[in-house]
């Protein structure tokens, strides 16, 4: 399985790809706190009181971003506040102004969907936000940042940028990952990623912009962005296809990437092919890479449930699909919200007890009529308990639970197993150590310029 994130890496760079998987370089999207925080905010923000606001077809000037964060200044004290704390415990240091940034960044995004999204269409009917879709018919998965729904299947896709102010432009990693994310909204709504028929728009929303991505994209984009899932896929499935550097690194050439650990595996890779890279290395090297293609492989057994359910449901269709899979103590199916204590929320179901383990980690899918299951709003939660009739579950963040009551309230739920993925920190350590072998043991101690 690949992510949307890991297609639009390949995308950009497949060499940029490959520090990821096998060789395990953290080439850092950077951790934005303060865009991570406003993110936080619009997404719960944007099916609130945007939404609100958008139905009163506002005028699209400032008076209405005051008013829109007027609404949501409740919503953003509690969000500031629970990271604030959270950040603290984990021992990170703040920022100086990080209240103030994270509010102005909300600020700019409000004014970029009001600008870009708000005055040009009429008010969706839906709003969903941070939705996993799992296509398995061509291993794709994605969280999508927001999906609007109108009447008779149209829909809009938009992705917050965050984190860094710069506009967004077409051609970069933002274009990819848009393209390969709008694939999964096709899958979802038509069950085919080229059916674009429903599909109003698909736009970046950036500090005071928005960016509007050409819908469908140019027969060229597209076929690189599978061209670079083929690949990406390649890599994980163990093997080693080829990768051409791009003729300007878009992303280290800007002196902001990897570009040492690059030239560092470049290099390597340079004199293993002559035959010149020392023994002891050489040793390191392979032992290694062995362990991180371990990894990878336990990373792929990390999607087997959702293969299994997927089998399943094609084989016998999805009913019959559900109630087998519940015989066999793999799913639980028809539970419905029911009692909300703090960031838990007791299920109710039929009376009979299910059994997953204690703190296991589940996705909680909401039945839609006429959209693939592993498509259907779902949220991630965790096992408190499980009681005759009622299964009692735990999100890991206030909004996240107020979100899941809120998407998932009107629907039957089925309980499926799910994993934590920690390949990315499990190779992290193996590529640490590569790294300082290498600097000690290659002739010269730098590779940079070799
Ligand atoms: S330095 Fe160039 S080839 Fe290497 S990862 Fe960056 S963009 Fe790709």
């Amino acid at each position: 399985m690949v992510q949307s994130t890991e297609v639009a890496t390949a995308t950009v760079c497949p060499f940029l790809f490959r520090l990821s998987y096998p060789f395990g370089a953290n080439f850092g999207t950077g951790v934005f706190q303060v865009g991570i925080v406003a993110h936080e905010i619009l997404s719960e923000a944007l099916p609130g009181p945007i939404l609100d606001a958008w139905g009163t077809n506002p005028s699209a000037d400032d008076s209405t971003v005051r008013k829109i964060m007027v609404e949501m200044a409740g919503l953003n004290e509690e969000t500031l506040t629970n990271n604030i704390e959270e950040m603290t415990k984990r021992g990170f240091v703040l920022r100086e102004h990080f209240r103030e940034e994270v509010l102005d960044q909300a600020r700019g995004l409000v004014q970029g969907i009001l600008d870009g999204v708000i005055s040009k269409q009429t008010a969706p009917h839906r709003i969903l936000t941070e939705q996993t879709i799992t296509n398995l018919k061509v291993h794709l998965e994605g969280r999508l940042d927001a999906l609007l729904e109108w009447g008779g299947r149209q829909y809009g896709v938009l992705d917050w940028k965050t984190g860094n102010l710069d506009p967004i432009r077409s051609g970069g990693y933002d274009q990819w990952q848009m393209i390969s994310n709008v694939l999964l909204a096709n899958y979802r709504y038509h069950g085919d990623e080229d059916d674009f028929t429903g599909l109003r728009f698909a736009k970046g929303i950036y500090y005071q912009g928005s960016h509007n991505f050409r819908m469908p994209p140019s027969p060229m984009a597209l076929a690189k962005v599978k061209q670079s899932r083929s690949y990406a896929l390649n890599v994980l499935s163990d093997r080693s296809p080829p990768a051409q550097k791009p003729r300007f690194c878009p992303v280290c050439d800007g002196c902001t990437g990897p570009v040492d650990d690059c030239y560092f595996y470049r290099y390597e890779g340079k004199l293993l092919r002559e035959g010149t890279l020392p023994k002891p290395l050489w040793n390191i090297r392979r032992q290694l890479m062995r362990q991180a293609y371990e990894v990878i492989r336990e990373r792929a057994v990390t999607h087997k449930d959702k293969f299994a359910i997927q089998k399943f449901v094609d084989s016998w269709g999805l009913d019959e699909a559900l109630s087998e899979l519940e015989k066999a103590g793999i799913i639980a199916t028809g539970y419905r919200m029911g009692e909300v204590s703090g960031r838990r929320v007791t299920l109710h179901g039929a009376g009979e007890r299910r059994f997953f383990r204690q703190r296991a980690p589940v996705r909680l899918v909401g039945l839609e009529s006429g959209i693939p299951l592993l498509a259907c709003v779902n949220e991630s939660a965790s096992i408190v308990e499980t009681r005759l009739g009622e299964i009692e579950v735990e999100f890991s963040r206030k909004p996240l639970t107020r979100r899941a009551i809120k998407e998932l309230k009107d629907l039957p739920i089925v309980v499926l197993p799910s994993e934590i993925n920690l390949t990315r920190r499990m190779l992290q350590p193996l590529h640490i150590f590569h790294r300082m072998a290498g600097d000690v043991m290659i002739p010269g101690g730098t590779v940079l310029g070799g």
